[in-house]
């Protein structure tokens, strides 16, 4: 008899378990059985191709008809088609990137397929659809009548290792398997009646009907959700054992200077917020949370607040910044906003004044000398800084807070490598204008608390956004160069965004990766500055800014861009994460489909942050109806970040979502998808709550126990972000 653990070789024998371990890396019986179908071939009720609907779940009996596949030009790939037929009707198949499926699908075989019905250019199709084609030569009726269940499972396969060998695979599997042990409390399987894991995992793979299916398929849904929750709120736990200084807000400091000369009230949400942080900050254990927030809802205040608390209670605080640009941002708006609060040490400066010091890695020697004089000395209440923070020369006197300013662009070790820069595990302030919808936070980030800014201040201008298609409309492009003249003509500034920095190179790896080959006719900073500054933008003050450029340069334009001393910044995405300019009233973005939606709406959050309503230009050669095309219909249609996120991690795959750890054969999360799921989510995470507060160590659940210190093992291995 087998277990979980049992070795594939000893069941389905050395050949097949020696294939299954190369293509998908599975060793054992769990492994096997852990690889769920995807949908079921349905015997006996074929469904006619002329009666399909758009969103069908099907199964048809049908020839193939034709066969063609074609390279993609846009993108790097190739492309499958596959027309069949069933006599009344045809339908085409689609497979990206999936050519060697060519061989099997040959003109006039026939074959049982299984899929989702689509709409693709007025046409239905199967994209991706599953199949199980009839062996040559055989009769047909016989070949259908032959597959042993009513509901033929359909697994995710590949040309060595067909769906039907991997069905017969795990039958052998689950004829000599043992009760396997349930983890989940009896308890809590009963309340959201739920089959035990045996009949659960069996039942997936060979339903007696798709209902018993759904629920198979749920219950382990649910385990990865529980186990998963479980996880992120024991070391949560843990994190609340660690000793921190706790930092309480004290009255007559610099704090409390601060607010009163602060020019603008908070919002309603920032005190909210602000008053989270305070509590956090006052606690004996380290403060571990993420501030998320629409773009320009005033996240930047909020932890200025956090940090002058800290400088009250003589500690220090460390900024993080993805850019230099965008430190030296930070410096320019903390020294702006505290005025004489920033001249600490100096000849007749207040008491609770501080000093603000910048550390990057372009200084000159002279000025990171002092940068790293003023940090170790415990002079500088704040410390700004890049990467060049985390540098080992880089030390505090008593490091307190932790920000980190587009965490996104962090690594967790970054994080600890200047955690390890304080004496006392200090507190953590996290901030991200990229919103999630909150189950994907509680679960990518779900040991942090977190904090959510939705509303902008009071006067905020609102952000026309409009699609420029350049191929049908080219003389729009003309329009909007003209607007950037009137918007300047007016004393207001503009920024033109680029993909590219020069022609066939982009400022994001990510570009190159997405689409692979470099396309000449992608617009570039380079190219295009000339030709603005030559031409249609004559006479105005261009300038480019560029992730290529030396830090001087950057700093010397964003400062002049700034001031008012450059009318149009030609840049690349460098200017995407929070550079706040007021004056800046129009943006132009060429080749705007090769941005991802939210970063597009981070880039369009740059303009309308002053008096003047801010207008987006979207410039693209995509073609309507097209997916690239709908995407920007979407950010022009809509200015509310948290729907663009939903849309932009909609179109990603589940392992971009959650990063590139969870999507590996060996990932736990193999069924939960956190934007499909986030009812489950919520239940598991009460659930899980309410086990651990019953029963914090899970004495009385063993098997959970040993389930979840697997699962940890694993983490330990990076299996999610550590927070
Ligand atoms: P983000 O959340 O995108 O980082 P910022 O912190 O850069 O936004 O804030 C955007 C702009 O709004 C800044 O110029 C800031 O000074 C201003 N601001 C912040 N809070 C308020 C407020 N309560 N009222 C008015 N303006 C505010
Ligand atoms: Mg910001």
């Amino acid at each position: 008899m087998a277990t979980l653990d049992s070795k594939l070789v000893n069941v389905v024998g050395d050949r097949t378990a020696k294939v299954l371990d190369t293509i998908f890396g599975y060793k054992t019986a769990g492994d096997l059985l852990h690889h769920y179908p995807r949908r079921y071939l349905v015997r006996g009720e074929l469904s006619d191709i002329a009666e399909l609907g758009e969103g069908d779940e099907v199964t048809i009996l049908a020839e193939i008809f034709s066969s063609s596949s074609r390279r993609l030009q846009a993108r790097k790939g190739s492309m499958l088609e596959v027309v069949v037929t069933d006599g009344s009707a045809k339908l085409s198949l689609t497979f990206f990137n999936q050519a060697w499926r060519e061989k099997e699908l040959r003109v006039g075989r026939q074959g049982l397929f299984a899929g989702k019905v689509g709409v693709f250019n007025g046409k239905r199709q199967l994209a991706h659809p599953d199949y199980e084609m009839i062996p040559d030569g055989n009769d047909v009726d016989a070949a259908v009548e032959n597959f042993a269940g009513k509901y033929l499972p359909m697994y995710p396969a590949s040309a060595k290792l067909p769906s039907w060998k991997i069905a017969q695979c795990v039958n052998l599997v689950a004829q000599s398997l043992d009760e396997i042990p349930d983890f989940l409390p009896e308890s809590l399987r009963e309340e959201r009646r739920y089959p035990t894991l045996h009949q659960a995992l069996l039942q997936l793979h060979n339903p007696a009907d798709l209902d018993q299916a759904d629920i198979a398929r749920e219950r382990l849904t649910f385990d990865e959700a529980f186990l998963l929750q479980l996880l992120l709120l024991e070391r949560r736990a843990e994190l609340r054992k660690l000793k921190a200084t706790s930092r309480p807000v004290r009255s007559a400091g610099i704090l409390e200077a601060f607010d009163a000369a602060l020019p603008f009230e908070l919002t309603a949400g920032q005190k909210f917020v602000a008053d989270e942080i305070e509590r956090d900050l006052a606690a004996p254990y380290p403060m571990h949370r993420l501030l998320q927030g629409e773009v320009g809802s005033g996240k930047t205040i909020v932890a200025i607040r956090a940090a002058l608390a800290v400088v009250d209670s003589g500690g220090q605080c460390a900024l993080l910044a993805p850019t230099e640009v965008l430190a030296a941002q930070h410096l320019r708006t903390i020294e702006k906003l505290l005025g004489p609060l920033a001249q600490g040490g100096m000849l007749g400066a207040s008491e609770i004044a501080t000093q603000v010091t910048l550390l990057t890695g372009s200084q000159n020697a002279a000025a990171r000398k002092d940068a790293l004089a003023l940090a170790a000395s415990g002079q500088a209440g704040i410390v700004i800084g890049t990467h060049a923070l985390l540098g080992d020369a880089v030390a505090f006197h008593d490091l307190g807070l932790i920000i980190v300013d587009e965490q996104h662009r962090f690594g967790v070790e970054q994080r600890d490598a200047l955690k390890s820069k304080a004496v006392n595990p200090p507190h953590l302030l996290v901030m991200t204008a990229t919103p999630i919808p909150r189950t994907v936070a509680m679960t990518v980030f779900g040991d942090l608390d977190i904090s959510t800014l939705r509303e902008l201040p009071l006067g905020r201008q609102p952000i026309t956004t409009h699609v420029i298609p350049v191929l049908e409309k080219p003389t729009h492009l003309d329009r909007a160069w003209e607007r950037i003249r009137e918007e300047v003509a007016q004393g207001n500034q503009a920024y033109v965004v680029a993909p590219r920095i020069s022609a066939g190179t982009s400022e994001d790896a990510d570009l190159d990766f997405l689409y692979g080959e470099s396309s000449p006719d992608i617009a570039s900073v380079e190219e295009l500055g000339p030709l603005l500054a030559g031409g249609a933008l004559k006479g105005l003050r261009v300038a480019p800014l560029h992730g290529r450029q030396s830090a001087e340069v950057k700093d010397a334009t964003m400062r002049a861009f700034s001031q008012g001393e450059i009318d149009v910044l030609i840049s690349t995405t460098v200017i995407e994460v929070g550079v706040d300019v007021p004056n800046a009233t129009v943006m132009v973005i060429m080749d705007a489909d090769r941005f991802g939606v939210s970063q597009l709406h981070q880039l369009r959050g740059r303009v309308g942050r002053g008096t003047s309503p801010g207008l987006c230009l979207l410039a693209s050669s995509a073609l309507p109806e097209t997916s690239a095309r709908e995407r920007l219909e979407a950010v022009a249609g809509t200015q509310d970040g948290f729907e663009l996120s939903r849309i932009d991690l909609e179109q990603r795959r589940e392992g971009d979502v959650l990063g590139a750890n969870q999507s590996g054969s060996r990932s736990h999360l193999r069924l939960l998808r956190v934007l499909r799921d986030e009812g489950l989510i919520d239940e598991a995470r009460k659930s899980a709550e309410k086990i651990l507060e019953e029963d914090c160590e899970l004495e009385r659940y063993p098997a959970l126990k040993v389930e979840l210190s697997i699962l940890q093992a694993d983490a330990a291995a990076d299996y999610i972000d550590k927070g």
